[in-house]
């Protein structure tokens, strides 16, 4: 696993803002690099590789690292943070996290906690041989309408039937441009290939109108017993 080596670009610890986790507090590590552009990206500083990374300590220290870096320095880094608080899961993040499939790999091969893999699925075969019962997958639907991704209907089918975690989660990012329609195919699907009781969240990603949340909520509830809406919660508290 040594020689193995990826980009990344943050480890921190904070409060777990989004989907099944939400309040718990997890390590970050925020690898580099995405080959999509959604017109929400809130992490844009992530979609490229970048030659410098950094640990940041919740003291608001940093200390700076030079890219590409080993798996093991990454388990070593988080391992570190342990000393600041205790976290109860690793959330590999990004940009996308699948972009470096076998960094990934080693990375969920040798962690020390339970992982949490926030994915947009864009490359399905990696979460084929992410079947690790220590991982649960978060994966995210890109409504095309919304998110500007023209196929992102295909990638989400192809990640769906690739994940072979019996942990997966959906998250449905809305900006209020989409049709009920759209959360209503993402419902089926997800239902239709993994089961009625895959927990689905609608993330708005800025205030939507009460009406609309409403029936994107009761549209997901016809397909799924797991509905939840919640926003990024560590942006309304100015976390990292
Ligand atoms: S998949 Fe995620 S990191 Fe990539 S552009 Fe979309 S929101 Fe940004």
């Amino acid at each position: 696993m040594g020689f193995l080596k990826g980009f990344v670009h943050e480890i921190f610890l904070s409060v777990q803002g989004e989907g099944l986790f939400v309040g718990e507090v997890h390590a970050f590590v925020r690898m580099g690099g995405c080959p999509l552009r959604c017109r929400y990206c809130d992490t844009p500083e992530g979609l490229t590789p970048r030659r410098q990374g950094k640990i940041l300590f919740p003291e608001m220290t940093t200390k700076l690292f030079s890219n590409p870096v080993t798996v093991e320095f990454v388990k070593d880094a988080v391992k570190s943070l342990t000393e600041h608080a205790p976290f109860s899961r690793m959330c590999i993040t990004g940009g996308e996290p699948t972009y470096q499939k076998e960094f990934l790999k080693g990375l969920v091969a040798l962690a020390d906690a339970p992982v949490v893999l926030e994915t947009a699925g864009v490359y399905p075969s990696v979460l084929k041989e992410i079947s690790d019962a220590n991982v649960h997958v978060s994966l995210d639907v890109k409504f095309p309408r919304s998110s500007g991704i023209r196929n992102g209907w295909d990638i989400f089918q192809e990640a769906l039937i690739n994940v072979s975690s019996s942990s997966l989660s959906v998250k449905a990012v809305v900006s209020g441009q989409e049709e009920p329609e759209e959360v209503k195919r993402a419902a089926e699907l997800t239902a239709r290939i993994h089961g009625e009781q895959v927990p689905f969240f609608i993330q708005p990603v800025e205030k939507i109108p009460y009406d609309l949340l409403m029936s994107f909520y009761r549209i997901a509830c016809e397909h799924l017993t797991h509905v939840r809406v919640i926003p990024q919660v560590h942006k309304c508290l100015d976390l990292p």
